[in-house]
Protein backbone atom coordinates (compact mmCIF):
# COMPACT_ATOMS: atom_id res chain seq x y z
CA UNK A 1 0.00 0.00 0.00
CA UNK A 2 1.85 3.48 -1.27
CA UNK A 3 0.46 6.60 -0.62
CA UNK A 4 1.32 9.91 -1.79
CA UNK A 5 3.00 12.07 0.70
CA UNK A 6 1.60 15.61 -0.75
CA UNK A 7 -2.17 14.17 -0.95
CA UNK A 8 -1.48 12.80 2.92
CA UNK A 9 -4.10 15.28 5.06
CA UNK A 10 -3.06 16.65 8.28
CA UNK A 11 -6.14 14.97 9.48
CA UNK A 12 -6.33 11.63 10.83
CA UNK A 13 -5.76 8.74 7.81
CA UNK A 14 -6.62 5.16 8.35
CA UNK A 15 -4.80 2.11 6.47
CA UNK A 16 -4.67 -1.57 6.95
CA UNK A 17 -3.25 -4.08 5.15
CA UNK A 18 -4.44 -8.05 4.96
CA UNK A 19 -2.14 -10.73 3.27
CA UNK A 20 -1.11 -14.13 4.33
CA UNK A 21 -2.43 -14.27 7.73
CA UNK A 22 -0.13 -11.21 9.00
CA UNK A 23 -2.46 -8.21 9.86
CA UNK A 24 -1.29 -4.40 9.58
CA UNK A 25 -3.39 -1.48 10.54
CA UNK A 26 -3.89 1.71 12.16
CA UNK A 27 -3.74 5.57 11.74
CA UNK A 28 -1.17 8.45 10.14
CA UNK A 29 -1.24 11.44 10.04
CA UNK A 30 0.90 14.36 8.87
CA UNK A 31 2.92 16.86 10.64
CA UNK A 32 5.30 19.15 8.50
CA UNK A 33 7.74 16.64 7.03
CA UNK A 34 6.89 13.60 9.13
CA UNK A 35 4.04 11.56 8.90
CA UNK A 36 2.93 10.09 12.28
CA UNK A 37 2.29 6.10 12.31
CA UNK A 38 0.44 4.20 15.02
CA UNK A 39 -0.79 1.01 14.07
CA UNK A 40 -0.76 -2.52 15.04
CA UNK A 41 0.84 -5.51 14.54
CA UNK A 42 -0.21 -8.94 14.19
CA UNK A 43 1.30 -12.06 12.83
CA UNK A 44 2.36 -15.75 13.57
CA UNK A 45 5.53 -15.59 12.93
CA UNK A 46 8.02 -18.62 12.92
CA UNK A 47 10.79 -18.04 14.80
CA UNK A 48 14.30 -19.92 16.50
CA UNK A 49 14.44 -20.16 20.14
CA UNK A 50 17.68 -18.40 20.91
CA UNK A 51 18.06 -20.84 23.79
CA UNK A 52 17.46 -24.30 22.41
CA UNK A 53 17.04 -23.65 18.75
CA UNK A 54 13.78 -25.14 18.44
CA UNK A 55 11.50 -23.49 15.74
CA UNK A 56 8.31 -21.99 17.02
CA UNK A 57 5.17 -20.10 16.20
CA UNK A 58 5.30 -16.54 17.23
CA UNK A 59 2.20 -14.92 18.08
CA UNK A 60 2.94 -11.15 17.59
CA UNK A 61 0.89 -8.64 19.04
CA UNK A 62 2.77 -5.02 18.91
CA UNK A 63 1.61 -1.61 18.60
CA UNK A 64 3.87 -0.20 15.91
CA UNK A 65 4.57 4.03 16.80
CA UNK A 66 6.98 5.69 14.62
CA UNK A 67 7.51 8.97 12.45
CA UNK A 68 8.49 8.35 8.01
CA UNK A 69 10.38 11.39 6.95
CA UNK A 70 10.05 12.46 3.46
CA UNK A 71 13.50 11.92 2.07
CA UNK A 72 16.72 11.68 4.18
CA UNK A 73 16.96 12.50 8.20
CA UNK A 74 19.61 13.71 9.71
CA UNK A 75 18.29 14.39 13.17
CA UNK A 76 17.42 12.44 15.97
CA UNK A 77 14.33 12.75 18.27
CA UNK A 78 14.56 11.00 21.28
CA UNK A 79 10.75 10.21 21.80
CA UNK A 80 10.38 8.41 18.25
CA UNK A 81 11.69 6.29 15.85
CA UNK A 82 12.34 7.30 12.39
CA UNK A 83 11.59 5.45 8.98
CA UNK A 84 12.57 7.69 6.05
CA UNK A 85 10.64 7.47 2.44
CA UNK A 86 12.19 8.58 -0.69
CA UNK A 87 10.09 9.36 -4.39
CA UNK A 88 7.26 11.19 -1.93
CA UNK A 89 5.74 7.78 -1.99
CA UNK A 90 5.11 6.34 2.19
CA UNK A 91 4.68 2.62 1.49
CA UNK A 92 2.80 0.23 3.99
CA UNK A 93 4.10 -2.99 3.20
CA UNK A 94 8.14 -1.77 2.89
CA UNK A 95 7.19 -0.85 6.65
CA UNK A 96 5.35 -3.65 7.48
CA UNK A 97 8.75 -5.88 6.26
CA UNK A 98 11.27 -3.88 8.18
CA UNK A 99 9.21 -4.09 11.55
CA UNK A 100 8.56 -7.68 10.54
CA UNK A 101 12.38 -8.31 10.08
CA UNK A 102 13.48 -6.71 12.89
CA UNK A 103 10.71 -8.92 15.54
CA UNK A 104 12.90 -11.81 13.80
CA UNK A 105 16.18 -10.30 14.94
CA UNK A 106 14.82 -10.14 18.94
CA UNK A 107 15.57 -12.41 21.41
CA UNK A 108 13.23 -15.00 21.22
CA UNK A 109 12.35 -18.17 23.85
CA UNK A 110 9.98 -20.51 23.02
CA UNK A 111 7.13 -21.89 25.58
CA UNK A 112 9.11 -24.90 27.31
CA UNK A 113 12.40 -22.67 27.94
CA UNK A 114 10.36 -20.22 29.10
CA UNK A 115 9.39 -21.98 31.64
CA UNK A 116 12.64 -23.16 32.35
CA UNK A 117 13.18 -19.48 33.19
CA UNK A 118 10.89 -18.59 35.90
ZN1 LIG B 1 13.57 -23.20 23.63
Amino acid sequence: MRVDFKKIKNKTNKFKIEKDGTKFFGEFSKSKDFVDIKGKLQKNLDVICDRCGKDFLLKVDEEIVLKAHDGVFKGYLEDSDVVEFYDGYLDFDEILNSEIESIKLDYHLCDECKKEKI
